[in-house]
């Protein structure tokens, strides 16, 4: 492909447009900063680096590799809009640089998970969560309020820093609607639409999420998410998606499904890295998972989990995994 053909692809992408807007906006405030900045702050250097790629967006050799003259990843582009080699080309500072920037980055996201082994209002919990890579796209997230306990499970588009960074912002809306006392639908049909103006054309989250009350009634959403799965001494069941992904129509509406817990009954999130972990042959699939999870049924949340990782790791049986997994276990203990 000639550079000419990797310009129109690119300068046809939202993402350009997208990254254009940023830089802009990041040149006003760097000329704000500048004027009131000591002579030697590096704020002029770092001026003249969003100049130049605001040049080369405008000349259309943005996202371009100098060494290669092949792309530079998107995502990369996505989380710093001044990178101008792609990773084959990096050189040594380069490549530490990037290291340090996801070492910080991972540890910024196992901050943002909540704390393990949380009880509210007669329920427990327990979590496992592992990015493929330094940074997951998958959400998960409990928060009590009023004796309630609400739990997020989710799994945003693609992989790496850029979808760790919608993975943060789900995060952060969250958190905050749920301190607003409103419904949990409201708060969905919120983050949906706050979502949609803010993610690029393509990005997307799929998401179970629920509220638990401590009279044991959960009232479930799935928004394109993995069947969640509740095993009791009722059984066990299936709770499918009645609604689209987050970040995909503005307009969609998100409907309910309630279910009444008893003391010992369990819910069972999960990500698509567990469901289509595979070996050399065949997919874990969800008719596994239900089977593992009737069988370990009487399990504390925590066991039940590592069970679960056992019969997963066994079943792939060294293949590697392609995907971020996260798991969510929330039992009623009384
Ligand atoms: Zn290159």
């Amino acid at each position: 492909m000639t550079q000419k053909q990797v310009k129109g692809i690119l300068m046809a992408t939202l993402e350009v447009r997208f990254l254009q807007e940023q830089l802009e906006e990041r040149k006003r405030r760097l000329e704000v900063a500048i004027a009131s900045a000591p002579p030697n702050s590096g704020l002029s250097s770092l001026l003249r680096e969003v100049d130049s790629a605001l040049d080369r967006m405008a000349e259309g050799t943005y996202g371009i590799c100098l060494q290669c003259h092949d792309t530079v990843e998107p995502d990369r582009l996505l989380a710093d809009p001044l990178v101008q080699y792609c990773l084959d080309h990096l050189n040594k500072p380069g490549l530490a640089a990037l290291q340090r920037d996801l070492d910080l980055a991972s540890e910024l996201q196992r901050n943002l998970l909540p704390p393990k082994g949380l009880r509210a209002g007669g329920w427990e919990t327990s979590y496992y969560f592992a990015p493929v890579g330094a940074v997951s796209g998958d959400y998960c997230d409990l928060i009590q309020s009023d004796g309630q306990l609400l739990f997020l499970l989710g799994d945003v588009s693609g992989k790496g820093v850029a979808a760790s960074m919608l993975m943060a912002q789900l995060h952060a809306l969250f958190r905050s609607l749920s301190q607003m006392s409103l419904p949990l639908g409201q708060i969905v049909t919120h983050v949906n639409r706050f979502f949609c103006e803010s993610v690029l054309a393509g990005q997307y989250a799929t998401l179970v999420c629920g509220l638990a009350k401590p009279n044991g009634e959960v009232e479930i959403h799935n928004a394109g998410h993995c069947p969640a799965i509740v095993v009791g001494r009722g059984g066990v069941f299936r709770i499918e998606s009645t609604g689209l992904p987050l970040g995909m129509f503005l307009e969609t509406e998100f409907s309910a499904t309630r279910v009444q817990l008893d003391a010992g009954d369990t819910l069972f999130l999960y990500t698509d890295g567990l469901s289509e972990a595979s070996n050399e042959s065949d997919e874990y699939g969800v008719d596994r998972i239900i089977t593992l999870v009737r069988q370990q049924s009487a399990r504390q949340p925590a066991e039940l989990i590592a069970a679960c990782l056992d019969d997963v790791r066994a079943f792939a049986n060294g293949s590697p995994s392609f995907d971020d997994m996260t798991m969510l276990a929330v039992r009623r203990s009384y």
